[in-house]
Parts: structure tokens; sequence; C-alpha cells
């Protein structure tokens, strides 16, 4: 893609998204050199809309790095001067947005870690009421997508007109290949409650590894989303805070450079072509809705059978044998086993729990 696409934020706001937010720095300012340096060098690499910067880390466990703190703000404010680039951090209770807006600093973001907690999130709302300064709400750890939703709403009750979201996935409960789990289906659902709200991506927190941040970016510019926010450090190995996920101010430039950004047409409206596919999809669609009315309709009968017949509504034998033949009757290619098994599993469980209601005289 052509670098220079990449969005200013004073405009990114009001209008529909042409061209993607791209909000990069380390994930803590350690130092005025790591921050100069790491400034520079983006500037040489790539273009950004903000310089970010973390000045009060919130940890999981104590003794971690916990942020230089008040005099790593000023470090933050003056190496986005050299650059020329608004600068953004992270503000979780009211003494740090007074210090934030007193330092200058343009654009705020909440954590994770405040998102989940109504009452500090009211705290910095009110803080905030009557400024106008752009806030990026970071969803909260656990996937309550209400609680993202309810925050975004306390800023905009205290009048805050720009607010955004930041989609940095979600605490993963077994150990997967993501540091946080993406679960993009929420972000769907924040854009159905609040359609009005940009969202961008944090693939460095999804991430958690270096190397798998430039497949996040892209899934994000797949799936439409406002913008990306990348940790980007001059030494990586050596930052303070998330040293494996962060990534050098050259390979990021790389990452955008490779980045492929889907005409806006798609966004806007589709074209002939894709509205005649769709809509086959659709008649596909209802033809599926009145096989899965045929089946239940079977399945109606069948529990009636059994009831006469004394006979338990889920049988092992049967279940086994159904997920086994489906399972194996896909191609390989669209129809993975696992498509397989989780459409036939969800169907039979759904057949089974009709089935009980029936029996129960529920229905
Ligand atoms: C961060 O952006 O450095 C950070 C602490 O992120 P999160 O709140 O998403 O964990
Ligand atoms: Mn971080």
């Amino acid at each position: 893609m052509v670098a220079s696409k990449i969005q200013n934020i004073n405009n990114w706001f009001d209008a529909p998204t042409e061209s993607p937010l791209l909000i990069a720095g380390p994930c803590s300012v350690e130092s005025p050199e790591q921050i100069n340096a790491t400034a520079e060098a983006l500037r040489t690499h790539t273009p950004i809309s903000l310089l970010r910067g973390g000045v009060w880390k919130p940890r999981t466990k104590p003794g971690s790095f916990e942020g230089v703190g008040l005099e790593a703000m000023d470090w933050l404010i003056q190496a986005g001067k050299r650059i020329g680039t608004p600068v953004t951090t992270e503000v979780a209770n009211a003494e740090h947005v007074e210090a934030a807006l007193k330092a200058g600093v343009d654009v705020l973001w909440i954590g994770a870690r405040t998102t989940v907690n109504p009452f500090y999130v009211q705290e910095i709302a009110e803080a905030l009421r009557g400024v106008d300064i752009p806030v990026f709400v970071k969803n909260p750890i656990h996937a309550e997508i209400g609680l993202w939703a309810g925050a975004i709403e306390r800023f905009q009750k205290v009048g805050i007109r720009r607010v955004a979201a930041v989609h940095r996935g979600f605490y993963a409960t077994t150990k997967g290949v993501y540091r946080n789990e993406p679960h993009w289906h929420h972000s769907f659902g924040l854009r159905a409650m609040m359609p009005e709200i940009k969202i961008i991506v944090d693939p460095s927190h999804i991430a958690g590894k270096r190397h798998l941040v430039p497949e996040i970016c892209q899934v994000a510019m797949d799936l439409s989303m406002d913008g990306i926010m990348v940790e980007s450090h001059i030494t990586p190995d050596s930052a303070m805070s998330d040293a494996a996920q962060q990534v050098t101010p050259e390979r990021l430039g790389e990452i955008i450079q490779n980045l492929v950004i889907h005409p806006t047409h798609l966004k806007n409206g589709a074209s002939d072509e894709l509205k005649s596919l769709r809509h086959s999809l659709d008649e596909l669609d209802d033809e599926l809705v009145s096989i899965m009315r045929k089946r239940f309709a079977l399945a109606k009968d069948i529990a009636l059978i059994k009831e006469k017949e004394g006979a338990s509504i889920f049988q092992m034998e049967r279940w086994l044998k159904l997920v086994k033949e489906r399972t194996e009757s896909g191609d390989g290619e669209a129809l993975t086993p696992e498509f397989m098994h989780d459409l036939f599993a969800t169907i039979h469980k759904y057949s089974v729990e009709y089935q009980t209601r029936l029996t129960k005289k529920e229905l």
C-alpha cells in the first residue's frame, strides 16, 4: 500500500474511514533517549497518526516495571514535537487525567484493566467533563461487550465528542497461539450497538509475540477496522515492558508497506457483481433454513416415538455414529473436519434439546 495513506487524526473522527489511523510507539516511555530515538525512527520509516507511550503502566503483578510516571509525560510530549506528531497516553484515574491535560497530551486512551471498572471509568469521565479531547477506550480484559459499550457511553455523556474503541483482544483462559483471544465477533457486536463508533485494533496485545503482529494487522484491514495501534520500540528486546511483542520502527514500516488496504467502495457500497453473489448466498441460506425446518419436524416425530417406546432422548451410539460420519463427509478444503464436526454437533445438540422440551410437554 502507499505509505502516505495513513490518516491524520484531525479528520479521522468526522468522516467515514478512507485510510486507517496508525498509532505507534513504545509500550512504555522509558527515557528521553528511548522515546526520541523511537519517534525519529518512526518518522523515517512510516507516517503515523499518533505517537503512543505509556507513562503509568497497569501491570498484572506487583514488582514489574510500572512506568516512569509523570516525568515521562514531558519526554513523550517533547518527542511528539520533535517529529511533529500528536501524542497519546493511557490514563487510569482522575489524577492521571489532570496531569495529562496540564502537560498537553493530545489524545487519551483507557486501558483494558480500567474499562472493566465502571467506578474508574466514571471518575475519569468526570475529570474530562467540558474538555474537548479524543478518548480511545480499549475493550475490557474479559469478553463482556456491555462494559465496553458502557464505558464509551460514560464518555459521551460528559460531552466527549470524539470517542473511539480499541479492540485489544480478551483474556485467554486456555493457552493458545495469541496472548489474548481476538474474538472478533465482539467488535461486530459493538458495531451493531454503536455504528457511529470507530474501532481500531491493537495487534500487539492480541499477538503477544512480534512475529504474529503483521498477520493481525492484515486481519484488521480485512475486517474493515478503522485503524491500528502497534507497539514499536527502538530496541524491542531491551524494552522494560511487553518486550516480546514490540517491533522496531523499521519493521513497522515494512508491515505497513505490505498491508493490503481494501478499496473503500467495499465499505461504502458493494459492486453489482458482489451484490449478485450475495443474493445467491441469501437464497442458499433460505434453503438451509427450510431444510432445518424439515429436519426439526422429523426430530419431533422421532421424539414422539421415543416417548412411546420408552427410549431415552440422547442415544450415545447414534450420536457417535452421526458425528463420525458427518465429520468425514466434508471435502477437506472449505468443509474441514472441524467445521463439519461443529456444524453437526450444534444441530444435534439443539435437536436433543428440542426433543427434551417436547417430551416434558414444555412445547
Ligand atoms: C498498553 O497499551 O500498553 C496496555 C497496557 O494495553 P492494555 O490495556 O490493552 O493491556
Ligand atoms: Mn503494552
